[in-house]
């Protein structure tokens, strides 16, 4: 396959100049205006590209979708919920030979068949009659303020296989501030273990790849992000719906400091035979329990129909 380019387009940074594009607190935008950085994150994401839909989350003026685009992408839908970019963004659409659309919306309420009927008729998808995408790629440098509950909703319709992630390969290649990265990828007995790193890894390989330092972005924010890639897990390890599991694991880490024995104890003592039940070693803190034990947890509790607090 030949690698589409975008021509030369005018600097984000003069872009961001000339239509006035001052970031909105309220929206977390922090612009990434280097674009050594973005084609880093693409180039780390290793994105299958053929047959492929790549949504991008919060595009903002665009500099990560150029390096989307330039990567040889031929499906690009972005979501962006703050009008005054579409300028911008139909700048891109127009020099992307029909690669690329925007959908102005939130990505936390869209209608997900929007986006991959939007992606299916772009281009040579609809010269050939392209019923579904082989592979989804979800990118984003994420709004930090709802970046964790975007994850939690799209783990929940990857557990379910809706919407985009119906789809037989999916990836996400996510930017968070790094406080929220180091929890989603934290293994077991990691001090930023908690809910998000059980709940993502019970059905996702999550590591991290790529930081960004706080100057990376403009405005400055006061922490340093990075970049991680959730892949759907071969065998997934939760058994039960991913909501017990999480208010299982919500439930376990609110005392987080305390032994597993006491948590349960003090809720039921009848409960606390769940631990051994599961081979859980009552002495161990929340933080130290593989997901595998908590989803095991997660399945008793389920299938008996066990009420938690
Ligand atoms: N991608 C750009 C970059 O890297 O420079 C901008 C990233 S900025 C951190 C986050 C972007 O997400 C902003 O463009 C903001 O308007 C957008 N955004 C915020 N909340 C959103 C939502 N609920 N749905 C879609 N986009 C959203």
């Amino acid at each position: 396959m030949s690698i589409s380019k975008l021509p030369k387009l005018p600097s984000i940074r003069d872009l961001i100049r000339i239509y006035n594009l001052k970031a909105k607190q309220q929206l977390s935008q922090n612009f990434i205006l280097d674009k050594n950085i973005t084609d880093k994150i693409v180039s780390l994401a290793g994105l299958e590209l053929e047959k492929a839909l790549c949504v991008e989350v919060g595009p903002g003026p665009g500099l990560l979708t150029r390096s989307i685009l330039d990567s040889g992408a031929q499906s690009v839908i972005a979501v962006e919920k703050d009008s005054r970019f579409l300028p911008t963004l139909r700048q891109l659409q127009e020099a992307s030979d029909g690669r690329f659309d925007v959908l102005l919306d939130d990505m936390l309420k869209i209608d997900h068949s929007l986006i991959i009927q939007k992606g299916l008729q772009l281009g040579s998808n609809a010269d050939n009659h392209i019923e579904s995408f082989d592979y989804v790629h979800l990118v984003g440098n994420l709004p930090f303020g709802v970046a964790t509950p975007m994850l939690v909703q799209w783990l929940h319709l990857l557990s379910l296989k809706q919407g985009i992630f119906r789809s037989p390969n999916v990836s996400m290649s996510l930017m968070f501030q790094k406080e929220v990265g180091d929890r989603i990828v934290a293994g077991a007995s990691d001090s930023a273990r908690g809910r998000l790193s059980v709940v993502s890894q019970s059905i996702c390989d999550a590591f991290r790849i790529y930081n960004v330092p706080a100057s990376g972005f403009v405005p400055r924010p006061k922490v340093d992000a990075t970049v991680v890639q959730l892949r759907p897990l071969e065998k997934p390890l939760l058994k039960s719906s991913l909501s017990t599991l999480e208010h299982v694991v919500r439930f376990s880490f609110m005392k987080r400091r305390k032994m597993l024995a006491r948590i349960f104890k003090d809720w039921d003592p009848e409960q606390v035979a769940l631990l051994e039940e599961c081979e859980i070693d009552p002495t161990l803190r929340p933080q130290d329990v593989s997901t595998e034990r908590f989803c095991q947890l997660a399945h008793i509790i389920e299938q008996r129909n066990i009420k938690l607090p």
